[in-house]
């Protein structure tokens, strides 16, 4: 999604409204970022840029939906998640190397790189099915979710185990 700037910047709008939605690349930052998480439900993105006193910024709201692997026990888990931010624009002319902007290319805004940055910094780097989760059983491998196994479990208090080890 390339927005046309210029109406911004001959001063013909102040503000320009967008929305749309995509599909990361498989081979874009996203995706490779998140190679265990699964982005095959569009991403839907509405804002707006908008200029004041000739300062520019762009304002984006993001929905995204994903399925993952929960981090503990390995089944099927899905993600979603609603963010909001605003970044100030600058025109390539006045451009550095600064992380503060996103900078003009041809008096065009690319919007998938600041969304995709916005992702990368906000996406959980571990979802889990339900917060209690219990886990897989180190031993057997059997998912802790649907019912204990026979394995003997090594909980309690370590000091405990410590004195166990001492005694044998
Ligand atoms: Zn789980
Ligand atoms: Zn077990």
């Amino acid at each position: 999604m390339i927005l046309d700037m210029m109406p911004l910047l001959c001063g013909e709008k102040n503000k320009i409204e967008f929305e749309f939605s995509y599909v990361p690349d498989k081979n874009g930052a996203l995706c490779q970022t998140f190679s265990d998480i699964d982005f095959s439900s569009p991403v839907k993105v509405s804002g707006y840029v908008k200029s004041m006193a000739g300062y520019m910024f762009l304002h984006e709201d993001i929905h995204v939906e994903y399925s993952t692997a929960c981090a503990r026990c390995a089944e099927p888990v899905d993600g979603k998640m609603e963010l909001s931010f605003e970044k100030d624009i600058a025109d390539e002319s006045v451009s550095e190397d600064n992380d503060d902007y996103i900078f003009l290319e041809d008096k065009k805004l690319d919007l998938i790189d600041p969304t995709e940055e916005e992702l990368m910094l906000e996406l959980p780097s571990k979802t889990l099915c339900r917060e209690d989760c219990a886990g897989l059983c180190v031993k057997c491998g059997k998912n802790l979710n649907l019912g204990k196994c026979s394995c003997k479990q090594s909980e309690g208090d370590p000091r405990l185990q410590i004195l166990k080890t001492l005694l044998k």
